[in-house]
């Protein structure tokens, strides 16, 4: 990845944990305190085998699971964790969990004495994109995600075999961002995941190729737009009308990836306006989320007038008009503007086509 900051590795594999943690030995041998973040069920089921793989002494700083740590009383907690074990400039931190704890961690990391290195060791299929490209933060009870900073991680170790014990809920919500990844870039890449007889239950070897080619997608467009003036916002495709759904379900009550899902296809609707994609072509992906366990169900517990308030909180909002990634075909994003009444149009022709 070519941030503007450094550039830094992506590593990708499976039982590869130690070696990848060595490969930052250099930095590693002369930090003065190693830190592990992480969360009380990546914890739980994994604490063993990571002391075991891990190559050098460390002290852990369990957060609690999920949107859960990425309070303001975990981040003044983990400043007090790091201050207690009389971290340093010269300390080292290490993430190790989904997105929730990337997020918290590369924010404290940023943060702490102005700022010292962390690492990223996903845990999650989302965390293939959350991990990746520096954006750190955490909640404020108005908003997600609303006080962070970008602060690039020194690397990201992937090892896929820790990825095995997600849950079912969490490898869908995860696909999700897949999917994005190849809608917005590479339409063979889309029509093989939708080929596939579940998503949900590929091999080692198919789940690391999507997640390398996911990553690439990622890493790619970080290079060239790191701070989101340009081309960062193809990466919310699916991300305005869903972010709605979440909100209004809830942060944690719907899975990031499935409201995400939802969102895709009300973006698809909108494009087959402003760009050529057929609604044939919306039918079977509708059909292909269904065929995947994703559920539509969260929409009708709400009413346009009710996810209207939370579209309007988007941060690209302004004076009724609301921004959208759309797609002229699979793999060709565009950012269009469109008026809250076309939303509402939109919005009714989705429910009707996911009745
Ligand atoms: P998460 O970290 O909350 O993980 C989801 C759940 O899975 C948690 O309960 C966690 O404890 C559990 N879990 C993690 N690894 C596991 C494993 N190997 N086995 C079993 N259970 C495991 O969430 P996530 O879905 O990874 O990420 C969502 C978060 O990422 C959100 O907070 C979102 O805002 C953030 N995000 C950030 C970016 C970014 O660019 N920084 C991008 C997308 C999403
Ligand atoms: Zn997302």
């Amino acid at each position: 990845v070519k941030a503007k900051s450094h550039a830094y590795e992506v590593q990708i594999g499976a039982n590869n944990l130690t070696e990848a943690v060595k490969s930052f030995n250099d930095q590693l041998s002369k930090a003065d305190k190693i830190i592990v973040f992480t969360d009380e069920k990546v914890w739980q089921l994994h604490s063993e085998r990571f002391t075991a793989e891990f190559p050098y002494p460390f002290e852990v700083n369990v957060l609690a699971a999920g949107e859960a740590c990425k309070t303001f009383d975990s981040f003044f907690a983990a400043h007090s964790f790091l201050l207690e074990q009389k971290c340093t400039r010269k300390s080292f931190v290490f993430a190790f969990g989904g997105g929730a704890v990337g997020d918290l961690t590369g924010f404290v990391a940023a943060t702490f004495m102005r700022g010292i290195p962390f690492i990223q060791i996903p845990t999650t299929i989302l965390a293939h994109d959350s991990a990746v490209g520096g954006k750190t933060a955490i909640n404020h009870p108005l908003g997600k995600n609303m006080i962070g900073a970008f602060y690039q991680p020194q690397g990201v170790l992937y090892d896929i075999s820790y990825l095995s014990s997600l849950p079912e809920r969490e490898v869908r919500s995860g696909m999700a961002e897949v999917i994005k990844h190849a809608s917005i870039f590479d339409e063979k890449w889309l029509a093989n995941l939708m080929e596939a007889n579940s998503i949900l239950h590929f091999s080692q070897v198919e789940l690391a190729r999507h997640l390398e080619q996911g990553i690439r997608v990622k890493a790619d467009i970080v290079a060239q737009d790191e701070e989101e003036h340009s081309v960062r916002k193809f990466l919310n495709f699916g991300h305005t009308y869903g972010h709605a759904i979440e909100a209004a379900s809830g942060f944690g009550k719907l899975a990031h990836g499935e409201a995400v899902m939802i969102g895709m296809v009300y973006a698809l609707i909108l494009s087959e306006r402003y760009g050529t994609i057929s609604p044939t072509f919306t039918r079977s992906f509708i059909d292909f989320a269904l065929r995947n366990g994703y559920s539509f169900d969260a929409v009708n517990k709400f009413t346009f007038e009710q996810l209207q308030g939370y579209l309007m909180k988007d941060k690209k909002a302004e004076y009724g008009v609301l921004q959208f990634v759309l797609l002229k075909q699979i793999g060709e994003p565009f950012v269009q503007q469109i008026s809250v009444e076309e939303c509402q149009e939109i919005d009714r022709l989705l429910r009707v086509l996911i009745e």
